[in-house]
């Protein structure tokens, strides 16, 4: 561990992803936390988009779907995605927003495995999961008769396959609230044998940890586009379904742009071949452009090892800073501390009081963020995050608790995004 500042600007001098921070606007004052939630904006967008306005919206007009590539946008961003966990050309398109993703792949997932075995009929997910992949779930398993059965801890998840009637495994890869990260490959390899179909959601892991989905054998995944990805506020999603299903299985939303031959305008539906079906409406072009130069960002690292490497370096540095600077506070790890069990973020529960801990913290130039009931919850981007942000992040947090300044009134008011 490091004990001073300076030795953190050292660590930063030796770090041969820190030219990468370049590629960002960020605030001057403040340390980002949040790109968990919200990537921070890259230097180049910008200029892309007011390139895709004008000129190619602008001067290009409607021939622009041909002329700069419009219509290809979801596969050529799925395909440079694709590099980042695991899968292979053509395997990934871009589409709609995560929620809609679970939506589709779920219920392709749920049609296959209902046809071949029709009297399993549960959803096994987990009780913390990002509530939205619980609410898709619920509505589908009301759509199809199925139940959705949930594990309290993911320690329960081995057994709960092994008891049988499992149609569909879907897991969030790494956990919104602790940061836990699950083994994909055993997880995965059980369910084969189960004959248990999964579903990935990676909306914390695509461009924070290495993911490997055709080595890990899954069979379905969704992630997020405006987290690690830098995409921006809303970017569209990401869905991906292993070749072995890709010309079989069926999504719900048989949009047009799903379709086979989108512009032969048969009146009846015909999806196309490969992932490419996953696809339903008119892609957001703008939001398509913006989510390219996101992606870039993590393409110049150069493959996630290096990324997973200093991911795991600012953690373990931001963890040790905590206790030993914090120590007195009664903060709670909720973070795994095996590096092997955890992502690009790290978790401390404050018990009753965590809300105006936080809302004091950003008010010093420290961006995390809260999630209820008593998490508070920092982000490590390896991409821009240096040590010393590490440092200074931990030192704002001493002074906010040993002041008690938090007790404040204007701390404990809350916004309607937390
Ligand atoms: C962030 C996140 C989402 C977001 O879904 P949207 O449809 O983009 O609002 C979904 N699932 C998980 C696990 C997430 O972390």
């Amino acid at each position: 561990m490091i004990a001073s500042r300076q030795e953190a600007l050292a660590l930063d001098r030796d770090d041969p992803l820190a030219h990468l921070r370049e590629r960002f606007e960020l605030p001057d004052g403040v340390v980002y936390l949040d790109g968990n939630s919200l990537g921070a904006l890259p230097r180049a967008t910008p200029a892309c988009l007011e390139e895709v306005v004008k000129r190619e919206w602008g001067q290009g007009l409607i021939g622009s779907w041909n002329e700069a590539g419009w219509a290809q946008l979801p596969a050529r961003i799925g395909d440079k995605i694709a590099t980042l966990v695991g899968a292979n050309p053509g395997e990934l398109v871009v589409a709609d927003s995560t929620s809609v993703n679970v939506y589709k792949a779920l219920s392709a997932a749920l049609v296959m495995a209902l046809a071949k075995r029709p009297q399993r009929r549960r959803i096994l997910s987990e009780r913390h999961n990002f509530p939205t992949d619980l609410y898709i779930a619920e509505s589908l398993a009301r759509q199809y008769g199925c139940e959705l059965v949930l594990a309290d801890v993911p320690e329960q998840i081995p057994e709960m396959l092994e008891q049988g009637g499992i149609a569909v495994m879907m897991l969030t890869h790494v956990n919104y609230r602790t940061g836990r990260l699950h083994d994909m490959a055993a997880l995965n390899r059980q369910a084969r044998r189960e004959g248990v179909l999964t579903l990935w959601d990676l909306a914390h892991s695509a461009g924070a940890v290495p993911v490997d989905l055709n080595g890990d054998d899954a069979d379905f995944a969704v992630g997020c586009g405006y987290k690690y990805l830098n995409g921006g506020p809303g970017a569209p999603a990401f869905v991906w379904v292993h070749g072995r299903h890709a010309d079989t299985c069926r999504q719900p939303l048989s949009g047009w742009f799903g379709h086979a031959e989108p512009f032969a305008f048969t009146p009846s539906y015909a999806p196309a071949p490969g992932s490419s079906r996953f696809l339903c409406g008119t892609p957001a072009v703008l939001a398509m452009a913006a989510l390219e130069c996101g992606v870039d960002t993590v393409l110049a690292a150069g493959g996630m090892h290096g990324l997973r490497r200093k991911s795991l370096a600012l953690t373990r540095l931001f963890i040790e800073l905590v206790e030993a600077h914090c120590g007195e506070h009664g903060l709670e790890l909720v973070t795994p501390r095996d590096e092997a069990l955890r992502g690009s973020q790290v978790c401390l529960a404050y018990a009753d009081n965590a809300y105006p801990v936080m809302q004091a913290l950003i008010a010093h130039g420290v961006v995390g963020d809260f999630r209820a009931p008593d998490i508070l919850r920092f982000g490590f981007t390896p991409l821009y995050t240096r040590y010393v942000d590490v440092w200074d992040a931990v030192q704002e947090l001493a002074r906010v608790l040993d002041s008690g300044s938090w007790r404040q009134a204007r701390y404990h008011r809350k916004g309607a995004v937390t």
